[in-house]
């Protein structure tokens, strides 16, 4: 996996919906690490809203477990605010 840039992204800050798995038709860039995912190579589609249009930009298995991991951190951040902080 090549060095992604910025901030890992999680499914709370950018999706609006359950990562799908794709398979590509043709050599497509991840979104985070820009790494090519070449044909027939299983990467996950996120869906994401912008500017009213839902996209769905691809992401190599390594991002997509990062972006697991990230989301795991902002859930329970968000989970600790709503159950203690009330
Ligand atoms: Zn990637």
């Amino acid at each position: 996996m090549a060095r992604p840039k910025g901030k890992t992204p999680s499914l709370l800050a950018i999706s609006t919906g359950t990562p799908e798995h794709h398979t590509c038709g043709k050599a497509t860039p991840c979104t985070r690490c820009e790494e090519i995912v070449v044909k027939g190579q299983r990467c996950f589609k996120v869906p994401k809203i912008k500017s009213g249009f839902t996209r769905h930009p691809i992401f190599c298995v390594a991002c997509t477990i990062a972006i697991l991991e990230q989301t795991k951190i902002e859930l329970l951040v968000v989970e600790k605010d709503v159950r203690f902080n009330g």
